[in-house]
């Protein structure tokens, strides 16, 4: 197929052009580059032995999009282009909102024009809020607590409405628990900017040297070591996920909803204690107060996605550790 990839030369985008060009597929990604490298896209033509074309242009950007859809005969979208920092979504919601909703908004609406009918859409399990119970089912109610979960939130409800208006469309809705490693190879990871957020590239950061130690958000939650149980998975299982979800549901007409996770919950100490290991290196780490907005345990109940999509994560933690260890030895300052 010929899939046009948003946000794809971001850290799950870029994993996700690997898999699709190795299964056969050819892809042109569309990015802005405001949190990626065009160093990316030529370490996935490295990786793959294949050219990916590209475009610097924003989805809200209708002309450009207009010109991109007619020159190309699409036959899909996935599409991850969108902002996800929740701490800066409380502080900016309306660009949020604008980059994540009305950016969704403008890519359906070209695609409607061109009759390109197949999308995959980057959800994520921050739509289930704070469960009342683990592991979390698709059919779970929805309620979420920041603007970037109510800016995913939004985007869901909008595509069951353009399904629900147009019989001829098929969305697939892939929520996301926590994303983390990096290729086998080094060459691709996730490169954040500035202080990292999230957990993995955090411990990374301290593994190698760059940060003196881990702030540990809360010991004191109601899970077997206190600190916060998440579903970690390997960014490539998480990327076949995509293949599947393209080839599977293409022209199964309607709106799709899967969890995209292990099944399997690790604490923040688990993480610690996998990485030190791994790395041969002392993760020294100071427990702090919980972090604002942060729930105790999350896990995906991951059954749905291997009934219909025949997928399942396949990677263990220590792939997940050596494989975001080895990029950050290889690129201790990312792409730069
Ligand atoms: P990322 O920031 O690495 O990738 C997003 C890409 O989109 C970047 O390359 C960025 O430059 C591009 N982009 C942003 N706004 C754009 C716009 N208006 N026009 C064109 N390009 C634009 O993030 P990621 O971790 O690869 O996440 C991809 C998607 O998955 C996002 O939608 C994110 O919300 C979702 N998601 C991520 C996680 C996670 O923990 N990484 C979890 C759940 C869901
Ligand atoms: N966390 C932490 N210190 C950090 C970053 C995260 O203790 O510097 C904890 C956080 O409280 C949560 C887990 O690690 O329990 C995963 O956090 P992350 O931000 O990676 O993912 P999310 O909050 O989106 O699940």
């Amino acid at each position: 197929m010929r899939i046009l990839v948003t946000g794809g030369a971001g850290y799950i985008g870029s994993h996700t052009c690997v898999e699709l060009l190795n299964s056969g597929h050819s892809v042109f990604i569309v990015d802005n580059f405001s949190n990626a490298s065009v160093e990316s896209i030529k370490r996935v033509e490295k990786i793959t032995g294949k050219s990916v074309n590209y475009i610097n242009a924003d989805i809200r950007d209708e002309k450009a999009l207009n010109e991109l859809f007619k020159r190309h005969n699409f036959d899909a979208v996935i599409h991850f282009a969108g902002l996800k920092s929740v701490g800066e979504s409380t502080e900016k919601p309306l660009m949020y909102y604008d980059n994540n909703v009305n950016g969704t908004r403008v890519l359906m609406s070209v695609m409607e024009k061109y009759k390109v009918n197949s999308l995959v859409f980057s959800s994520s399990a921050t739509v289930y809020g704070d469960p009342d119970t683990v592991p979390i089912s698709e059919n779970f109610p929805l309620r979420t607590t920041n603007p970037y979960g109510q800016t995913k939130l939004v985007v869901e409800q909008m595509c069951q409405e353009v399904c629900s208006a147009n019989d001829k469309i098929s969305i697939v809705l892939l929520r996301y628990f926590n994303p983390v490693g990096a290729h086998h190879s080094g060459m691709i990871g996730e490169d954040p900017k500035g202080i990292p957020n999230n957990l993995m590239p955090f411990i990374a950061q301290v593994a190698v040297g760059k940060r003196a130690f881990l702030s540990i958000f809360g010991n004191d939650y109601n899970t077997p070591d206190g600190t916060g149980v998440r579903d970690y998975i390997h960014v490539v299982d998480l990327a076949k996920g995509h293949v599947k979800a393209i080839e599977k549901l293409h022209n199964k007409t309607g709106c799709h909803v899967f969890n995209l996770g292990t099944g399997r919950g690790y604490s923040v100490l688990d993480m610690v204690a996998a990485f030190s290991q791994v790395s041969g290196k002392k993760i020294p780490y100071q427990i702090k107060a919980r972090r604002a907005g942060d729930i105790a345990q999350c896990y995906a109940k991951p059954d749905l996605a291997q009934q219909i999509l025949d997928w399942r994560a396949e990677k263990t933690l220590k792939d997940m550790v050596n494989d975001s260890w080895h990029w950050q030895v290889n690129n201790p300052n990312g792409y730069e």
